[in-house]
């Protein structure tokens, strides 16, 4: 099928798919085919919406592509209902949602940049040079813990967040939040850091193996989750 006759779950995975391959290994073919898809997604947008604060956050290397291919595009299944995400009257609140998404992660980069330094609020420098992840510890960087709808955002002592952070850790980015908007991907790889991790808040500090251990075994009710390492 055309990539402009795609359901916006379809067009999104396989953008995402494309992107997240550019980035790992960055050969040409991908470049026009990532491109090609991302034009057809910005195209699902209204005509009059300003679309270049999206596509900047799609093509970033920190971007949370799998982390939205398994969540907002994912099926929701459980012992009593089923939501397919391809549904035809779910397009626009999908819309929405990955709008609400793209602006939350670009004014998070933008208040780390001005309330904070970029090189070290996190496990790595975030100037888009694929520095090292941290190896030698226990988490495994799946992200699955930060898949949640908020958590309490109470700063350490010291640390004093943007008014709009509050709102965002708690779960007010988006109308439908699943997962919280600080959590970045690395490079399209299967490996999410969270991108205030030296700030984050005390809840997420507090969280530690054994939590880890229950969340891991618990997942969640998406269904479909991206193979890819
Ligand atoms: S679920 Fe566990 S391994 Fe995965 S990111 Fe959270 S703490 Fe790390
Ligand atoms: S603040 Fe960081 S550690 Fe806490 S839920 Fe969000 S991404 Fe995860």
């Amino acid at each position: 099928m055309e990539p402009k006759d795609l359901h916006i779950t379809d067009l999104f995975k396989q953008f995402a798919e494309a992107q997240a391959g550019l980035l790992r290994q960055g050969h040409d073919q991908r470049k026009g085919s990532a491109s090609t898809l991302l034009t057809q997604l910005l195209h699902r947008f209204p005509l009059e919406s300003d679309t270049s604060q999206l596509r900047h956050a799609l093509v970033d290397p920190y971007f949370p592509v799998d982390v939205l291919v398994r969540t907002l595009f994912a099926d929701v299944g459980g012992m009593r209902f089923f939501i397919s995400k391809r549904r035809p009257e779910l397009v626009d609140v999908l819309i929405g949602e990955l709008r609400q998404w793209c602006t939350a992660f670009r004014r998070i980069q933008e208040d780390i940049r001005a309330h904070y330094d970029p090189d070290t609020i996190t496990c790595i420098p975030l100037d888009g040079v694929k520095h090292q992840l941290p190896t030698d510890q226990w988490c495994t960087l799946c992200g699955v813990c930060c898949q949640i709808g908020g958590i309490p955002p109470e700063p350490p002592t010291t640390v004093h967040y943007p008014e709009r952070w509050h709102i965002y850790l708690a779960g007010g980015a988006m109308d439908n939040q699943q997962v919280c908007p600080f959590l970045f991907q690395y490079f399209g790889e299967s490996r999410f850091f969270c991108a205030i991790h030296n700030v984050k808040p005390l809840a997420c500090r507090q969280f530690d193996q054994q939590d880890c251990r229950r969340r891991l075994s618990g997942r969640d009710l998406h269904l479909n989750e991206p193979t890819h390492s």
